[in-house]
């Protein structure tokens, strides 16, 4: 049987963005990042005037990751660009990127705009999707457009991916294999 998916965001996942000054979690390290999407969201400044991104990432994620029973798929509005920025640092080698048929378009529905994206990617495969931006809406369309099994995992973006993280995510791929 061939692994589940996990789809992985960075921003809120891998980068707790969001954690209080001074209340980083412990193994991060800052990186300054210049991603295309960061770029993109200062149109009315020259490329060169934009400042750098701050990125915290910990260094033991890549091997966690790998660990984990998964095939890995970049989810993130980095695309491809998780590959040059992200996976470097924390040692990961290049992974398949989804990419976004209306990033930030929100859908009348009020899934996130990458939802019927990640669907669609999975293609009837069991996934685990990592994103700190899921909701209720979310859950019902992977329930109703989803055939297999999908886990829709929420992390705070405050801590980021932490020891109970993957834990759970191994559990959950753990008991996909014994059901079936
Ligand atoms: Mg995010």
């Amino acid at each position: 049987m061939s692994k589940p998916l996990l789809l992985l965001d960075v921003d809120g996942v891998l980068n707790p963005f969001a954690a209080p000054p001074g209340r980083m979690p412990q193994g991060f390290r800052q990186h300054l990042m210049r991603p295309r999407a960061w770029i993109a969201q200062h149109p009315h400044l020259l490329e060169t005037d934009v400042e750098d991104l701050p990125v915290w990432l910990n260094a033991d994620h890549g091997a966690e990751l790998l660990d984990l029973p998964y095939d890995l798929v970049w989810a993130t509005t980095w695309e491809d660009d998780s590959n040059r920025f992200i996976g470097p640092v924390i040692g990961l080698p290049a992974l398949p990127v989804i990419t976004w048929s209306a990033p930030h378009a929100y859908p009348p529905d009020g899934t996130y705009f990458k939802t019927a994206d990640i669907v669609r990617y999975a293609a009837g495969r069991p996934f685990a999707w990592v994103d700190d931006q899921l909701g209720p809406a979310d859950r019902d369309y992977v329930a109703r457009h989803h055939p297999g099994p999908a886990l829709l995992y929420d992390t705070d973006p405050e801590t980021g991916l932490g020891l109970d993280d993957f834990e759970a995510l191994a559990r959950w791929a753990g008991n996909l294999t014994t059901q079936v």
